[in-house]
C-alpha cells in the first residue's frame, strides 16, 4: 500500500558529527531537503562530547578529515600528527561554516523515537522535548561510541569529591593542581588522560582491571613544508587509505613470521613499526599479525619487552604487561603512557582482581583497602556500535523494535541498511569496518548518496533489503572474524568491539575485520547491478508505476 501523504523533510540526520555533516552535505548535493538534530550545542558528536584532557585522534591527521570538496584539502591545516580534540572538532566547526551546513542543524535537541510508518512510508522522529517531524529517509549518524558505559557505582552518590566521566567532559576548565586524583580505566581514554594529569596532580592513581598494549604516537608538528606536501599527495593518500583494510594510509609490509628464519630481522622490523608510532605498528610490521598465533605472541612478547624497558619499578611494569594476545584489544595510543609511571607522584592499583566500589572519601577496593581522593575520573568506555540506536526507540516495518531486535541478534547488511526498517541508513553504526572512521563513513555516505540518488530518479519511496542478502553478509562477517586469531580472546578479554566490556550486552562481533575494500566491493557490487539485494516500493502516482524501473533492472521486487 501507498500513499502520498507529505514529509516534512526528505531526510532526518540524527547527530552532526563527522557522519552527520558528510550525510548534510552528501544529501546537499543531491538537492534534498533535510533536518538535522544534534544532542550536543555544537557539531563535532564525539569530539564535542570527549574534551578530556590530552584528548587527540589515534588516526594520522592526514586521513582524519571529511574529503568530499577540495576546498577542504585547500583550505585547512591540521597543526599536528594527531591532531587535539580542540582541533577537530574547530575543523568540524569549520566545514560546516564553510558549507553553510549549520543552518539544517537544530542544537540541545535529542532525538527519543523514530517511527517508520508502513501506510505512508514516512518516518516520525521524536524529539525528547515530544517535537515530532516527518521524513522520507531517516539517517542516525549518532556514532560508534557515543554511549557511554553507566557508571557501576552505587556509592557514587555518596562521594564528597569532584568526580568527571572523560567522555561527558564539562567546558570549563578543571584544576587538577595540588590534587590527589584517581583514574579509572585503562582504555584508549585513560592512556591519554593519564600522562596529561601526572605533573598537575600532587598524587596521581590509576585503578587498572586489565593493561593494554599501548603503542607509542610520537606525535609532532606539522609544520608548512609539510602541510604542503599532505595537500599536495591528499588524493593518493586518501587512496591508500581506501585500499587499507582499516581505512589507513598504510602499506602491509608483506613480510609473515614464518617467511623469517632470523629472530634479528623479525626484530628489526618490529623496531621500525615501534619507531614509526602508533598504529603502524600493526599494520606495516607483520602482515599475519592478526592472523598467526606466532607472530602476535612475538609481537605480544615485544611490547612487553618494551614496557620492562620503559617502566623503571620491575613490580609496576610486570602489572603493565598484558596477558592476553595483542589486537584482542584496540591497542590504545600512548603519548608518554608508561613513562609517567616513573613519576614518584604516580601510583598503579592493580583490581583485576578486586572490584572497587566508591564511598564518600574515594575508592574502596573489594578487599578493603580504603583511597582517599579529591577528585576521581572514569573512563569507562562505552556500549559501541548498538548503543546510540538502541538507546532511542527506533521502529521500523510493522512496529518492529531495533532494539529487541538486535538484542536477539545483530542483523544488517554490510552496515548500511537494516532489515524491517525501510529507509533507514545507520551511518557508522554496526557492521562497518573495524577501522578509521573519516574513510569508513566517506565511503559508507557516497553510497547513501548514490542509493538515494536512483530511488528519487526513479521515483522510488521505500528500500529495504533481502533476508537472503542480510544472512549472506553475515555469514561472511562472522566468516572474516572468525579468520582473526582473537575471536575468542576478544570476549575473554571484555574488549568492546565484541560488546563484552557491557554487562547482559549479547557478545557478537560488532564490526567487520574483512577489510575496508572487501567491504567496498559488497557496497559497490549493490550499486553496480541496481541494488539486487533490495526490496523497492514505487510511489503511487500511476504514470509511474513500475515501469522505468522494471526496465531497466529486471530482477527488481517491486510491491
Ligand atoms: P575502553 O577501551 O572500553 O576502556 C575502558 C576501561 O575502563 C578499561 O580499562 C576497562 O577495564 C575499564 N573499566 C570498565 N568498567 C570498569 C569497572 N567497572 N571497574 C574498573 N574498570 C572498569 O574505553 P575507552 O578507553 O573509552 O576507549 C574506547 C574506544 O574509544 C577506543 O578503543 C577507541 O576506539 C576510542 N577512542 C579513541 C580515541 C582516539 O582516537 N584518540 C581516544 C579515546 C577513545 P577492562 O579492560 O578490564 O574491561
Amino acid at each position: 500500500m501507498t500513499s502520498n501523504k507529505s514529509a516534512d523533510y526528505d531526510a532526518i540526520i540524527v547527530g552532526a558529527g563527522f557522519g552527520g555533516i558528510r550525510s548534510l552535505w552528501e544529501l546537499t548535493q543531491l538537492g534534498l531537503t533535510m533536518k538535522c538534530f544534534e544532542a550536543g550545542s555544537d557539531v563535532g558528536g564525539a569530539w564535542y562530547w570527549n574534551r578530556y584532557p590530552g584528548a587527540r585522534t589515534d588516526s594520522e591527521a592526514w586521513v582524519y578529515a571529511l574529503n568530499f570538496a577540495p576546498e577542504l584539502r585547500d583550505e585547512w591545516s591540521y597543526s599536528e600528527r594527531y591532531p587535539s580534540q580542540k582541533e577537530v572538532q574547530g575543523y568540524l566547526g569549520r566545514v560546516a561554516d564553510r558549507f553553510d551546513l549549520r543552518k539544517h542543524i537544530e542544537f540541545n535537541t535529542r532525538v527519543a523515537a523514530a517511527y517508520y510508518s508502513d501506510d505512508d512510508k514516512i518516518w516520525t522522529i521524536t524529539t525528547a522535548n515530544g517535537v515530532m517531524t516527518t521524513a522520507r529517509y531517516f539517517l542516525p549518524a549518532t556514532g560508534p561510541l557515543s554511549v557511554a558505559k553507566e557508571l557501576p557505582f552505587s556509592g557514587l552518590k555518596s562521594y564528597k569529591g569532584e568526580w568527571y566521566q572523560a567522555s561527558s567532559w564539562p567546558k570549563q576548565k578543571i584544576d587538577f593542581r595540588g590534587k590527589r586524583i584517581a583514574v579509572v580505566g585503562t582504555g584508549a581514554t585513560g592512556v591519554q588522560i593519564i600522562p596529561k594529569l601526572a605533573p598537575d596532580a600532587k598524587e596521581l592513581t590509576v585503578f587498572q582491571r586489565t593493561p593494554n598494549y599501548v603503542l607509542p604516537g610520537r606525535n609532532y608538528s606539522i609544520d608548512e613544508h609539510q602541510s604542503g606536501e599532505i595537500k599536495e599527495s591528499y588524493d593518493a593518500t586518501w587512496n591508500r587509505a581506501r585500499l587499507h583494510s582499516s581505512g589507513l594510509a598504510m602499506t602491509p609490509s608483506g613480510k609473515m613470521v614464518e617467511d623469517m628464519p632470523h629472530a634479528d630481522s623479525i626484530k628489526q622490523t618490529l623496531d621500525s613499526g615501534w619507531e614509526s608510532g602508533g598504529f603502524h605498528f600493526q599494520f606495516e610490521t607483520l602482515d599475519d599479525l592478526f592472523t598467526n598465533q606466532k607472530s602476535n605472541d612475538i609481537a605480544s612478547e615485544y611490547i612487553r619487552q618494551k614496557i620492562r624497558a620503559i617502566v623503571k619499578d620491575t613490580e609496576t611494569a610486570e602489572m603493565l604487561c598484558p596477558k592476553h594476545p595483542f589486537l584482542s584489544k584496540r591497542p590504545p595510543c600512548g603519548h608518554f603512557y608508561y613513562e609517567a609511571f616513573n613519576r614518584p607522584n604516580v601510583k598503579l592499583v592493580d583490581i583485576s582482581r578486586d572490584d572497587i566500589e566508591i564511598y564518600e572519601k574515594g575508592i574502596r577496593t573489594g578487599s578493603g583497602m580504603e583511597h582517599e581522593f579529591d577528585m576521581i575520573i572514569f573512563a569507562l568506555g562505552f556500549d559501541a556500535a548498538t548503543g546510540a540506536l538502541s538507546e532511542m526507540d527506533v521502529k521500523g516495518s510493522q512496529g518492529k523494535s531495533l532494539r529487541s531486535f538486535w538484542a536477539k541478534r545483530l542483523e544488517t547488511f554490510a552496515g548500511v541498511l537494516v532489515p524491517g526498517f525501510p529507509n533507514m541508513f545507520p551511518v557508522c553504526g554496526p557492521h562497518v569496518p573495524f577501522g578509521n572512521m573519516p574513510v569508513v563513513l566517506d565511503i559508507q555516505v557516497n553510497w547513501i548518496g548514490k542509493t538515494l540518488r536512483y530511488m528519487e530518479e526513479r521515483k522510488l519511496v521505500k528500500i529495504d533489503v533481502t533476508e537472503k542478502a542480510v544472512d549472506a553478509w553475515a555469514s561472511h562477517l562472522d566468516a572474516a572474524f572468525g579468520a582473526t586469531l582473537f575471536a575468542e580472546s576478544a570476549k575473554a578479554s571484555r574488549a568492546w568491539f565484541v560488546g563484552a566490556n557491557i554487562p547482559d550486552k549479547a557478545a557478537g562481533v560488532l564490526f567487520y575485520f574483512g577489510g575496508v575494500p572487501t567491504w567496498t566491493a559488497w557496497l559497490d557490487k549493490e550499486s553496480n547491478t541496481a541494488w539486487a539485494s533490495m526490496d523497492f516500493s514505487v510511489r503511487a502516482e500511476p504514470e509511474v508505476v513500475g515501469k522505468d524501473i522494471l526496465d531497466q533492472r529486471s530482477s527488481v521486487k517491486v510491491t
